[in-house]
């Protein structure tokens, strides 16, 4: 007994062409962060937020990584 399981390939060559053309979605309005005054490393807080909410912000001075903070207060 033989099953003749011969598979059907489909290539579809010209989905390219069929695809329609979409404008990239203005997502690409990437949230600026704020970045370690010390070594110049982008921090996990964006420029837009409120310093009370942030960690490692020293007043006078700015945003500092989680390293160079802790560096600074050993
Ligand atoms: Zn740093």
């Amino acid at each position: 007994m033989m099953n003749n399981m011969k598979r059907v390939q489909h290539r579809e060559k010209n989905v390219t062409s069929v695809r329609p053309i979409v404008e990239p979605a203005p997502q690409n309005v990437k949230l600026e962060m704020d970045k370690c005054v010390s070594c110049d490393k982008e921090t996990p807080y964006p420029k837009i937020l409120h310093i009370g909410y942030r960690c490692y912000y020293m007043e006078g001075v700015g945003q500092l990584c989680k390293e160079c903070y802790e560096k600074i207060y050993k």
